[in-house]
């Protein structure tokens, strides 16, 4: 009887794979007609200096208008994408397309703005990677300087091919950021010697402040460490006023999140705050 139940479990078990392949399958296929189609968009989410308030650059954040679901977000996207391979193609476009956008904006408002791009595992084990990144900046006019490529931690863990492309990467003259910096495993050895010019703290960290004693005591380590290593630092997910006000005065800090600003359409980033300061 067991056998039996093990035999039933396993062809359940098989179905359901079944079942789950063939909505990978679907999902990759209508994926790429989205892609063909011009469905991809990006968002792009401000990024404030803390001291000033001012704008200082944004992040862009992939979406999908499809045209029976709605906008869809990264996290159905980028798995499907990663599977599939798709993920190369999708990656060159969000590169290319973010790149001509900050020209477009630095063009149209004659203020410096940086541009932050996230990129997958699958992206930076490319051959030719950072010559690609130099392509794009070539073409569309955009200064080296201004690109910032988000990796994380994950995705640098002592593999010598990777440490190879961020050095290459560096060397095309962009500038490096740790994303969700604190949710990975990190190695505080590979950050010190790594080409790396910011952190990112993942917003699980700035979420408990100031109540969290937990969470200041982190953060505060955090903060200690990137400045004894001449890092930079973003704080992700500042949703309240408290949080703000515990962070703003942190000197070089540059703070990202719902309260200050959602990731929106090319359009709308602009027009209410360009060249002014940001008050909240
Ligand atoms: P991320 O790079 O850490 O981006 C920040 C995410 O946090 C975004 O989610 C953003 O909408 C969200 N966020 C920003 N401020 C707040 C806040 O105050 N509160 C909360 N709760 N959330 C906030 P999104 O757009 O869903 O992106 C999720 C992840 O997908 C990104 O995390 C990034 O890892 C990945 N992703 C996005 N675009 C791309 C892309 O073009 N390529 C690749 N490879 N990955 C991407
Ligand atoms: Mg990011
Ligand atoms: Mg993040
Ligand atoms: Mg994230």
């Amino acid at each position: 009887a067991a056998k039996d139940r093990g035999r039933r479990t396993f062809a359940l078990y098989e179905a359901e794979m079944t079942a789950n392949a063939a909505h990978y399958m679907t999902r990759s296929l209508e994926l790429r007609r989205g892609l063909e189609n011009g469905e991809l968009v990006l968002y792009y989410q401000p990024q404030f200096d803390g001291k000033t308030g001012e704008m200082a650059g944004v992040e862009a954040l992939l979406r999908w208008n499809h045209p029976t679901h709605g906008l869809v977000g990264p996290h159905e996207i980028i798995p499907t994408a990663e599977k599939s391979g798709l993920i190369l193609e999708i990656g060159s476009w969000v590169i290319r397309e973010a790149c001509t956008q900050a020209r477009r904006w630095q063009d149209q408002y004659g203020q410096k703005l940086r541009m932050a791009v996230n990129v997958s595992v699958r992206q930076m084990q490319q051959p030719g990677f950072a010559d690609s990144i130099a392509d794009q900046l070539a073409i569309s006019g955009l200064p080296a300087e201004d690109l910032e490529i988000e990796v994380t931690e994950s995705m640098i863990q002592d593999e010598i091919s990777m440490i190879q492309t961020l050095h290459d990467l560096r060397a095309v003259g962009i500038s490096l950021a740790i994303d969700d910096f604190g949710t990975g495993y990190s190695c505080l050895r590979s950050i010190k010697s790594l080409p790396i010019s910011r952190i990112k703290i993942d917003r699980a960290f700035v979420n408990g402040l100031p109540g969290n004693s937990n969470d200041v005591a982190l953060i505060n380590a955090i903060l200690a460490m990137a400045e004894a290593l001449g890092l930079s630092v973003t704080a992700e997910g500042v949703e309240t006023r408290a949080q703000y006000d515990f962070l703003r005065d942190v000197p070089g800090i540059k703070l990202q999140g719902f309260l200050l600003g959602k990731p929106v359409p090319a359009e709308d980033v602009f027009t209410a705050t360009i060249g002014k300061t940001k008050q909240i």
